[in-house]
């Protein structure tokens, strides 16, 4: 397992020597002592990703493609070794575990390909004695800041685009879960890259490593997945050197259920939706609203679905439901629900948190709220927890306009068979995302991101290496 930063294609320990521990949040062992980095560090790697990107740039993106698809083929070859450390640092469950290196990896193998496809335009120009050009160029070195809760995909979601594109890179990722990145960094060596194209600085003080990503020039993007919170102190910060920035940050997803719609379906969607990591994901279904007609009906199957669900330690078999990252998510799950039932909602199955034998005091038992209505807290912020609240609605009016009074704009989904609808509410949402009678459409080939205070640019898809591209206009006079 690695440990120290990698920077120019070699793990080194921290300038300052210090370390610092990272722990498994379903039982507190420790799982390893990480290098604490700090902005010397940080400044390390922006020189050596400065350093790789000439050569990196003018590769032919045939070849950038053959490291970026082999490191896809080492993470499927290492996937349970990757998938074991992943839930150890993270909690999730084993299974879901494996499906984000495979999700992970299918970054880097899209963006292979995507790669030999950033072509440039010719324009007629209204002179005949000039040609005019638009080149498309990597924008320099880019950065990335990931969060905790997909500490293997958030890494390639980002790599993939910015290595394809020809840009060099230097990730910091959070650090709960610094050690899914290093092992990517450690196969990113047996792929091939060469050194400095892949840069990853561990440590404690993310203000201060970030600092190396809006203090250089040559850093040319920044690209942060996490709170919307730390996501405007990063756009902030990018106006020191103008810097492009893109950023996926929190969200408030409704789960539309129309009394059209197939309830199978609803529920496998609800559950697939709200559940995956315990609800710890930014997409996750935050706010039921189940139309009246079905309600009852829905709300039967879920709970019964959500109260046979396994909560346990992630590398136990058979779990569905981990731990709490921290104790203060514990404390927000717990604090939506006592405000819910405060207000005269009740829980049809959970409603507390949960002791797992052997285990850290950190697990939250997955709670159906019924009754809930919109001013109480759980409908109005996030709750990043396995809280699911129902709301009864009418009219598809009152269901749009509940869905739409947040600042977030991230995903939303709805359940109808209702093919008018459908496009109606697909158009009106305002969100990035929307899911139709699909609880889990991110995927690498489409442009994933959110409006609003849930960011600014795309990752996935055509779009996402855009952001990694500069445009470059060539006025040829040829007479
Ligand atoms: P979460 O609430 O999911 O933990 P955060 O936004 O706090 O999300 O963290 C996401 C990433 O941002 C992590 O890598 C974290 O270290 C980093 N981060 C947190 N605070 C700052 C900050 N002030 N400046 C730069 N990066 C930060």
């Amino acid at each position: 397992m690695q440990t120290a930063c990698f920077i120019d294609g070699s793990f080194v320990p921290a300038r300052s020597g210090r370390t610092f521990a990272v722990t498994n949040p379903a039982t507190d062992a420790v799982v390893a002592q990480v290098a604490d980095g700090g902005v010397a560090d940080a400044r390390a790697a922006v020189d050596a990703a400065a350093r790789a990107f000439p050569g990196w740039k003018s590769m032919a993106a045939i070849e950038r493609a053959k490291p970026l698809r082999k490191l896809a083929e080492l993470m499927h070859r290492d996937v349970e070794r990757l998938a074991d450390l992943c839930s150890q640092e993270c909690g999730k469950p084993l299974a879901e575990a494996r499906v984000e290196v495979a999700y992970a990896a299918s970054f880097l193998e899209w963006y292979a390909e995507e790669g030999k496809r950033v072509y440039g335009e010719t324009i007629p120009a209204s002179d005949p004695a000039k040609r005019l050009l638009v080149l498309r160029q990597p924008c320099g070195v880019a950065a990335a800041i990931t969060p905790w809760n997909f500490p293997v995909a958030m890494v390639t979601r980002k790599m993939g685009p910015a290595l394809a594109a020809g840009c060099t890179q230097v990730v910091k990722p959070a650090e709960q879960t610094p050690l899914s990145a290093l092992a990517i960094a450690e196969l990113s060596v047996e792929a091939g890259f060469p050194a400095g194209v892949l840069n990853v600085v561990t440590g404690l003080d993310a203000p201060a490593i970030t600092e190396a990503f809006f203090d250089n020039l040559t850093v040319r993007h920044v690209s942060f997945t996490g709170s919307t919170e730390v996501g405007r102190i990063l756009l902030a910060r990018s106006a020191a050197n103008v810097v492009r920035v893109s950023l996926e940050l929190g969200g408030h997803a409704p789960f539309i259920v129309f009394d059209d719609a197939d309830l199978d379906k609803a529920v496998a969607g609800a559950m697939a939706s709200k559940f995956r990591n315990a609800g710890q994901t930014c997409v996750c279904a935050n706010r039921f609203l189940v139309q009246r007609r079905v309600h009852a009906e829905f709300v039967a199957r879920f709970t019964a679905a959500v109260a046979a669900l396994k909560v346990g330690d992630g590398r136990a078999a058979g779990t569905q439901i981990g731990p709490m990252i921290e104790d203060a998510g514990l404390h927000k799950a717990e604090t939506h629900v006592a405000d819910a039932l405060a207000h005269g909602a009740h829980a049809t199955t959970g409603g507390s948190r949960v002791k797992v034998p052997g285990c850290a005091d950190r697990f939250m038992a997955p709670t159906v709220l019924d009754g809930v209505t919109p001013d109480m807290l759980c409908f109005r912020e996030e709750t990043f927890g396995p809280v699911a609240p129902v709301y009864t609605f009418d009219t598809e009016a009152e269901a749009l306009a509940i869905a739409n009074d947040t600042p977030y704009g991230l995903a939303a989904y709805l359940f109808t068979a209702d093919g008018a609808r459908i496009m109606r509410m697909a158009e009106a949402l305002q969100y990035g995302i929307v899911g139709v009678n699909d609880a889990l459409p991110a995927t690498a080939q489409a442009p994933f991101g959110g409006v609003k205070h849930s960011g600014l640019g795309r990752e996935g898809g055509h779009h996402g290496i855009e952001e990694y591209l500069d445009l470059r206009y060539v006025s040829w006079r040829v007479g």
